[in-house]
């Protein structure tokens, strides 16, 4: 990737855009490149190798979060790699990546961020609501909100309450489940976006009120077993 971009770099500023595009095109970089960077990112992502953005689909496409065409140098820039869905990569993302005033970009990069500093996720109706100007531009570019994935953050709620529910009998052993298994169910699920703020919301003052529907699992929520295993 290093020589890829040095290739780049020896093209005149105009030609740089045209140069990544046809080295990000050729057979041997998917080979050499786009096949191992792709096999990385989806060990890295949640779940079963979840988008990066929407966290419900299968991430298929490696996203140039900084687009190619904004910084041509980027195209081989490990950092600027993430994994996302064709739906998410082409219908939302695609080329958009606003900046403020200053030329800082507004969007979240999930791989130097959390999220969480910038959106706080609604659990009763699976929406994000922006925290911060990175928040609202986020939303927006991402799609964020669009009525499938809050419908399905809605339904990744009520299957991570239906297993935490299982984790006291499986910790002193009156489950058919072992603790383990357990937490290799929730972090298989889609929208693993959900449980995250699940078990950071349990820790702010209003939790009483957002789990007033299930307050069984709110002493689950913040039993450090559990957490040490979901927030790795
Ligand atoms: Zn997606």
């Amino acid at each position: 990737m290093t020589n890829l971009t040095g290739r780049i770099q020896q093209e005149e500023a105009a030609e740089r855009l045209p140069a990544a595009r046809a080295l990000w095109r050729q057979s041997s970089t998917r080979v050499s490149v786009t096949n191992p960077v792709r096999t990385v990112l989806a060990g890295m992502a949640a779940g079963a190798e979840r988008c990066m953005y929407c966290g419900d689909n299968q991430g298929t496409d490696i996203d140039h979060h900084e687009p190619m065409a904004r910084d041509p140098l980027r195209t081989f820039d490990w950092l600027n790699h993430l994994l996302a869905c064709s739906h998410c990569n082409s219908h939302h993302k695609r080329e958009r990546f606003p900046v403020d005033e200053y030329g800082r970009p507004l969007l979240i990069d999930p791989s130097a961020e959390d999220p969480f500093d910038h959106l706080l996720l609604s659990l009763s109706v699976g929406e994000y609501r922006a925290l911060t100007e990175k928040g609202r531009a986020s939303i927006d570019v991402f799609g964020l909100n669009r009525p499938i994935l809050a419908r399905g953050r809605q339904q990744a709620f009520n299957v991570v309450v239906m297993c935490l529910r299982q984790w006291p009998d499986a910790v002193s052993g009156k489950s058919a489940y072992q603790p383990d298994q357990v937490v290799h169910i929730i972090r298989e699920q889609p929208c693993a976006d959900v449980c995250q703020a699940m078990l950071r919301q349990v820790e702010l003052p209003g939790a009483s009120v957002v789990f007033k529907d299930v307050p069984e699992i709110v002493a689950v929520l913040r039993d450090e077993g559990l957490r040490g295993a979901l927030l790795r």
